[in-house]
């Protein structure tokens, strides 16, 4: 039986483990050696700071009650490196001497561009979307979202009980650099009144007209969810300008930020906004059932395409199935934001 190696690239998402325990059980099933890399791409070039312990033999024990774990035992990391083509033929080279028939990459698009070029130098490779984002336009789920959307719901439950016995609203801010999904989701499973995605271009303004007529509504408690990368959709604003003779409020070069929204809106809208920024913590959560399902399913795809001689394909979930697809195809795809649902939560 072939020879596979995995790892994991990019940022951590909760239900990676869960995949790795997928793909090293089903190896060991099929009689498949398996080879852990650790650190990503890094692990793999000998780049990191712990070469001893990059590139081990990976079986049933070592998987024993990882599945469970937040975060990921294989670790990642960013690997500029791998950008140079130069590198990236190491790295191919690398893995025939190990004699690895295939690699199982789990990471978002920019580890799937990775395994797309070792593809090309003929090494075999499959991607599981483990992202939290929800970035990628093939997949209706990427690994690691589901459990990012129902902390961050958590968080806002808990936010609202202040924002309640308060009478205050909230501005809570949420992972999301390119992608409002995580935010859109959020905002809709908490009933939050106001989303802000980068898709969409806002302004501070708009956004102070809404709580505004929120708050003489009588909704003296509304919450406005920020998808983390949502300022860059913003509209030309000078919170310096605005937020100056108010001392101590803003220093000079300040950027647009959830501190600074939520203080311009306390003015604009003679309300005491209060942002939370919920951060890391949403990658560090126990993977939910859906996740763990996903990552279940598609550690055995991986394999039994690997098995079967089968590379350049990533797997993702349509229609509640989970199924593969050629990497250039995945890739290829673009996203498709779900605008009706923004504009449903912003205007009810
Ligand atoms: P993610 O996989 O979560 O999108 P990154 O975009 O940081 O995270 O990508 C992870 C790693 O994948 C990078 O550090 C790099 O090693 C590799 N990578 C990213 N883009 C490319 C590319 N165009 N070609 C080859 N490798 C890439």
């Amino acid at each position: 039986m072939p020879k596979i190696a995995v790892l994991t690239s990019g940022g951590d998402g909760p239900g990676m483990n869960a995949a790795v325990t997928s793909v090293a059980r089903n190896a060991a099933y099929y009689g498949m050696p398996l080879i852990g890399i650790k650190r990503g791409y890094n692990g793999l070039l000998g780049l990191s700071d712990n070469i001893e312990d990059d590139v081990f033999e990976m079986n049933l024990d070592t998987v024993l009650d990882l599945a469970d774990l937040p975060g990921t035992y294989l670790r990642t990391a960013r690997c500029t490196q791998f950008l140079d083509p130069k590198v990236r033929e190491g790295a191919a080279k690398r893995l025939k001497e190990m004699d690895v028939a295939g690699l199982v990459v789990i990471g978002g698009d920019g580890s799937f561009r990775g395994a797309q070029q070792l593809c090309r130098l003929g090494i075999p490779c499959i991607g599981i979307p483990g992202t939290i984002d929800n970035d990628l336009a093939y997949t209706e789920m990427t690994l690691g979202y589901d459990t990012a959307v129902n902390a961050d719901m958590e968080a806002v439950r808990s936010i609202r009980a202040t924002s309640r016995s308060h009478d205050r609203p909230a501005l809570v801010e949420v992972m999301g650099r390119n992608c409002g999904d995580i935010a859109l989701s959020t905002a809709e499973a908490t009933g939050s009144e106001i989303v802000i995605v980068p898709e969409m271009p806002w302004s501070v303004e708009n956004v102070a007209e809404r709580l505004n007529k929120l708050i003489a509504s009588g909704n003296t408690r509304a919450t406005i969810v920020v998808a983390e990368g949502a300022y860059a959709s913003m509209q030309p604003f000078d919170v310096y300008s605005y937020l100056k003779p108010y001392s101590g409020e803003i220093f000079e070069g300040e950027q647009m930020n959830a501190r600074l929204l939520a203080r311009t809106l306390k003015y604009m809208c003679h309300a005491e906004v209060r942002a939370t920024v919920i951060g890391y913590t949403q990658r560090g959560c126990q993977p939910t059932a859906r996740d763990c399902s996903f990552a279940f399913e598609a550690g055995n795809m991986a394999v039994v395409l690997l098995k079967n001689g089968i590379g350049n394909q990533v797997i993702g979930t349509r229609n509640n199935r989970t199924f593969h697809t050629s990497i250039d195809t995945a890739l290829s795809e673009t996203r498709n934001f779900k605008e009706s649902l923004y504009n449903l939560i912003n205007s009810l």
